[in-house]
């Protein structure tokens, strides 16, 4: 019975995609506001940044709790065809996009550029904790963005995208777009004197998604793969415990606030939580640039040893 919707929706995304390649430029002629779809919320701010009053930025995943894990409906896809630009995390980011076809020419990998700082995934880790139930980690580790100099050469390829697209304001783009460079580097230099306060110090990171930040940034730190909303099981905790032994860490970096009763066992362990936040999907309050601002504020608690 699904059977030929699925078929339908095909065909109907295919003929789409071989009328639409010359649609953009029509509705610009006609003064429709372009439309830009991101993948992420970092995407999101830095393409709202540089293209407020050109373009209406679209993020379908912002409903899923993690947009590395969504995965398009058939109407995200119909729509995506209609749009502009859709700009892509890169990095293996849209594990999503081997199952649909969309028109290359106006898709952009805001990573390409940086494909040399890639990092590999030593192992696959699957885990089954959370609310969007399974997930794994394989291939190439993708919050790259958590790398302000990569996030910079993210905005920079969203700039490129937007001014070849619409050269008519490109001044006005590059204008933004160095004004969104000095927030980043500005953040690039907090975070680098923060840690070197005291480099040595070893941390747990509680998801692996920190690889670019804590190469760029001199972290010394271990990965385990828990959820801040998911309760570790005993087998988790012993693993915990094993990992400790050999990486006294006081602290946990976590990407949001984890359950009290996770926090009080790991204070029994010697371990207090923060939150540094990779800010992947739209936070409840604030922005990117506030978010990481916060970040910086809760990681100078942890180096230099004040009281929380
Ligand atoms: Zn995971």
């Amino acid at each position: 019975m699904k059977r030929i919707p699925v078929l339908l929706t095909i065909v109907v995304m295919l003929l789409l995609g071989c009328a639409s390649e010359k649609s953009g430029e029509a509705e610009d002629a006609r003064g429709g506001t372009p439309v830009v779809y991101v993948s992420n919320y970092p995407l999101k701010y830095f393409a709202e940044r540089i293209g407020s009053g050109h373009a209406q930025v679209r993020f379908p995943a912002t409903a899923s709790g993690d947009p590395a894990y969504w995965k398009p409906t058939p109407d995200d896809v119909l729509a995506m065809h209609k749009a502009d630009l859709i700009l892509l995390s890169g990095a293996s980011y849209e594990k999503w996009l081997a199952n649909v076809s969309l028109p290359p020419s106006r898709l952009i990998d805001t990573a390409a550029g940086a494909s040399d700082a890639f990092i590999e995934l030593e192992e696959e880790i699957t885990h089954s904790h959370g609310p969007e139930g399974e997930h794994e980690h394989v291939g190439l580790a993708f919050t790259i963005w958590m790398d302000m100099t990569l996030a910079v050469e993210q905005a920079h390829a969203v700039k490129e995208a937007f001014a070849a697209r619409w050269p008519a304001h490109k001044q006005q783009f590059e204008e933004r777009f160095a004004a969104l460079e000095r927030d980043l580097q500005t953040l690039d230099a907090d975070f680098r004197a923060v840690v070197a306060v005291n480099p040595d110090l070893r941390v747990v990171f509680s998801h692996p998604v920190y690889q670019y930040f804590a190469r760029r940034y001199g972290v010394n730190g271990r990965s385990v793969h828990w959820e801040p909303d998911a309760m570790p099981d005993a087998s988790m905790w012993s693993e915990m415990q094993e990992l400790l032994a050999e990486h006294r860490a006081p602290w946990m970096l976590w990407e949001g606030e984890p359950l009290p009763e996770i926090a009080q066992y790991l204070a029994d362990l010697g371990v207090r939580s923060v939150v540094v936040d990779p800010c992947g999907n739209q936070p409840e309050a604030g922005d990117f640039l506030s978010v990481m601002r916060d970040n910086v504020t809760h990681l100078r608690r942890v180096y230099t040893g004040e009281a929380s």
